[in-house]
This record gives C-alpha cells, sequence and structure tokens, in this order.
C-alpha cells in the first residue's frame, strides 16, 4: 500500500454518517442543563487531561498554565449559547422611506468549530434579504452568524439557523444565506484537501420564487 493509501485518509462523508444530526432541530432554543453543567476547575482538569493523553507532561511550565487558558479560550469560542439571536434582531426600522429592495451584507468573517472534532471551521457567510417593510441594522446580520457561529456546529445546520432567525424575527418576503467554510478536521487530516471549501446555502421565499432576485443575489457574490 503506498503512503498516500494509508488508513489515514480522511472520509468526511462516511465520519458524518456515523454521527446522525437532526438538522431540522434548528431553532434558536439553546437548552444547558445548568445542574448538568461542569464547574470551571472541572472543565480544566478535563483539559489537563487531555493534554496528558498527548504523552506531554502536564506540569511543564510551558503547559502548566494551558488549561486555564483554553478553558478561557472555550468561554469565547462558545460564547453563542449566551447570546439570545431573537433579542438581537427585534430592533427593526420601520423608516426606510420606501426601500424595498434586496438588503445583502457579504464577506461576514467567522470562525466556528465542527461538533464532530472541535476543529476549526473558518469561512464566511453572506446574508440577504427581502425587507416587507422594516429593516434591521447592518451589524446586527454579522451578530446573528456570530452567535450561531460560536457554538458547536455543522454548517448545514448552521446556513439553516441563521437563516430561520432572520425569517422568524424580521419577516421577510426572503432570506437568502450562502455560506463558503474550510473545515480543518478535513484540512488537517486528511490527504489532498488542503483549501477545500465547503458551500452550503439556504434560499426561501423572494429568493426561490423569483430567478431574476436570485441572479442579481448570486452575482454580488462574485
Ligand atoms: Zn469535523
Amino acid at each position: 500500500m503506498a503512503p498516500h493509501e494509508s488508513a489515514a485518509f480522511y472520509d468526511h462523508d462516511r465520519d458524518l454518517a456515523d454521527d446522525v444530526t437532526d438538522i431540522s432541530d434548528s431553532a434558536n432554543v439553546v437548552s444547558i442543563n445548568k445542574s448538568a453543567q461542569p464547574s470551571r476547575s472541572e472543565a480544566e482538569e478535563a483539559v489537563k487531561t487531555l493534554i496528558s493523553y498527548t504523552g506531554e507532561d502536564a506540569d511543564r511550565s510551558g503547559v502548566l498554565e494551558t488549561p486555564k487558558r483554553v478553558v478561557k479560550a472555550f468561554d469565547e469560542w462558545f460564547g453563542g449559547y449566551q447570546i439570545d439571536v431573537d433579542a438581537v434582531l427585534a430592533k427593526t426600522f420601520d423608516e426606510v422611506d420606501g426601500y424595498q429592495d434586496m438588503v445583502l451584507l457579504k464577506d461576514i468573517p467567522f470562525h466556528s468549530h465542527c461538533e464532530h472534532h472541535m476543529a476549526p471551521i473558518i469561512g464566511k457567510a453572506h446574508v440577504a434579504y427581502m425587507p416587507r417593510g422594516r429593516v434591521v441594522g447592518i451589524s446586527k446580520l454579522a451578530r446573528v452568524v456570530d452567535a450561531f457561529a460560536r457554538r458547536f456546529q455543522i454548517q448545514e445546520r448552521m446556513t439553516e439557523e441563521v437563516a430561520k432567525a432572520i425569517e422568524r424575527v424580521l419577516e421577510p418576503l426572503g432570506v437568502a444565506v450562502v455560506i463558503e467554510a474550510e473545515h480543518h478536521c478535513m484540512t488537517t487530516r486528511g490527504i489532498n484537501t488542503h483549501d477545500t471549501v465547503m458551500h452550503t446555502k439556504h434560499l426561501s421565499g423572494a429568493f426561490r420564487e423569483d430567478s431574476d432576485l436570485r441572479r442579481e443575489f448570486f452575482d454580488a457574490l462574485r
């Protein structure tokens, strides 16, 4: 067997099939069982165990403070569970002076983590909607992407969650979300998968029914 044909080849599809994930469960409901949530020191202890698992000396001075730093980083990477997405989108502006065209926020950078390996998903999102009389501050769209990114994710569900939140709160005539991202569980483990980018999209309402609008949206992403 040639080295590049080794068993280390990473089959992402098979990997995903092993972990059946229900992507229909995409409402903005965050249910954390607080009593089941470990303490900070328990979390730090768990990180220390993982360090030891690699063969590293977890008491070596260079890594002694690492568990603390990792848990602190987790607070940031997974801080999305603390964000109420509906509240972020709740403040809207009715005074749009007759504006009735597509609103598009392009190239929203995000960092997420795949729920299968806790490996980074790095990418950008493009979010558009057709307002029905009211609009939201444009920075809020980026906030919504950030809130869902900073959770355990699969890209397909994140795409749905961003779109569904906008549909639910703004009740627009249509929503379009495109996400393109690099999955580090694939690009750092597989062979010949470097720079592989995954694309997902969600189109609803006017973006599904009106081919001119759909074309305008995809043209704008080029
Ligand atoms: Zn993964």
